[in-house]
């Protein structure tokens, strides 16, 4: 029996993925998802040995915790409660003192918990999910992956803004970068692809989800990206809008008599895709109301590639060179229009896409650009597994 499983959680604001992972050969044995937590219809939903289960939490136990002893008794049902050897948890924000993965103790738990002004919303329950397991199973080691770390490595001029600089010394105002655990497994997969050693690869990487952020990789490292203080800045998302002039939010404000909260709340949760649309956050089904001829809907497929193409344009100055321009994320991986949009911008950078292998979403090594092309490549993500494995290593190392 394999005993070196790795348990993956990743806690949000009402909801907990889970899943458990077997590092060596990188086998997902179970993964599922809480949701509502905190709400008197909180449930998991989970998949093992390729079947769909579902459980109800106790009403009495809905908060992260309780959907933790939950997903644990789950385990423990499924018999792989005891073969895990370690946790792994995606925190979002470490700030400047985490530049990679870290095994935890009880001290810097402790001062995890002052980075928590940075990504409030974030941190504070990244943290309950660290807290549970550490009174659940107080034996088991864990691991913090952060979102941020892999772009510690931004060069001053791409992470600086143009603002009093007593702002960073006293306050830590600069661009962080987000999704940089997706960004390190696909440029590494994409390294591998290309047979390049990734210490030599140079790639543009465009991450689409519900969030969006777009990296310049430069001999394996994070030199620039989108995203930037928070998670708002940069490409247009489901439900973000990305960048806007900053002017916007004293003019909404003057404007329509709103509070600063309304404006970011409209900026985080009614603009992007949703707010040009009108109709959804969802690229899928954006796309069939487009192709059913809805005017918002294209107009958002056009935006959201524009602005993909204008950001990869901007981050291609940080490169000495383009070994591959990378699709991932749900829609880098699915949506052959957003791909053919963003590349059809991009002629400028030498990118031509070959319509089957696009049609295909890529072929055995990711290809989707024509053979006079510039490389563009589909590679789809897998942040549980970056965290399976960064844990796996640090707990060997320990
Ligand atoms: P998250 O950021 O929450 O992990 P995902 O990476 O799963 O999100 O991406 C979700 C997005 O991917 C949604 O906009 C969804 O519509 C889109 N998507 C998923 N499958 C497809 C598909 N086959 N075609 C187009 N878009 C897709």
């Amino acid at each position: 029996m394999n005993q070196q499983n790795i348990l993956v959680l990743n806690c949000g604001s009402s909801s907990l993925k889970f899943a458990v992972i077997e590092p060596q050969n990188q086998r997902v044995l179970m993964s599922g998802l809480a949701q509502r937590l905190n709400s008197s219809n909180a449930s998991i939903e989970y998949v093992a040995a390729s079947e769909t289960q579902s459980h109800t939490i106790t009403p009495q136990n809905t908060n992260h915790e309780g959907a933790i002893e939950s997903v644990l008794s789950i385990l423990k049902q499924h018999q792989l409660l005891e073969q895990i050897s370690a946790v792994g948890h995606r925190v979002v924000h470490g700030g400047e003192s985490y530049c990679e993965s870290l095994l935890l103790t009880s001290d810097n738990i402790a001062s995890l918990a002052q980075l928590h002004h940075l990504a409030p919303l974030h941190n504070p329950v990244n943290l309950l999910g660290i807290s549970a397991i550490q009174s659940l199973l107080p034996q088991l080691p864990q691991v913090a992956v952060f979102d941020t770390a892999f772009h510690q490595s931004l060069p001053e001029a791409a992470y600086l803004y143009g603002v009093p600089l007593e702002l960073y010394q006293e306050h830590g105002v600069r661009r962080y970068g987000f999704h940089g655990t997706s960004f390190r497994y696909v440029s590494q997969k994409a390294a591998q692809l290309i047979d390049k050693p990734i210490n030599e690869a140079n790639f543009l990487i465009a991450h689409l989800g519900n969030g969006c952020s777009a990296c310049a990789i430069k001999e394996g490292k994070s030199v620039d990206t989108s995203m930037g203080l928070t998670p708002l800045e940069g490409l247009m998302m489901g439900t973000r809008s990305g960048d806007v002039d900053p002017g916007l939010v004293d003019f909404l404000c003057q404007r329509l008599d709103l509070q600063v909260s309304d404006v970011m709340d409209t900026l985080n949760k009614k603009s992007g895709l949703l707010g040009i649309s009108g109709i959804s956050n969802d690229m899928r089904e954006i796309q069939q109301a487009a192709q059913a001829g809805d005017i918002r809907a294209n107009l958002a497929v056009e935006l959201f590639a524009f602005k993909i193409a204008r950001y990869l344009g901007a981050l291609a100055v940080s490169l000495p060179s383009i070994d591959a321009l990378i699709f991932t994320g749900g829609i880098g991986e699915n949506d052959r229009l957003t791909r053919s949009l963003v590349l059809e911008h991009l002629a400028i950078l030498g990118f031509k896409l070959d319509g089957t292998l696009n049609q295909n979403n890529g072929d055995d090594a990711g290809k989707i650009s024509a053979s006079d092309s510039t490389l563009a490549m589909v590679v789809a993500t897998d942040e549980e597994l970056m965290i399976a494995l960064d844990t796996q290593s640090l707990v060997a190392k320990a």
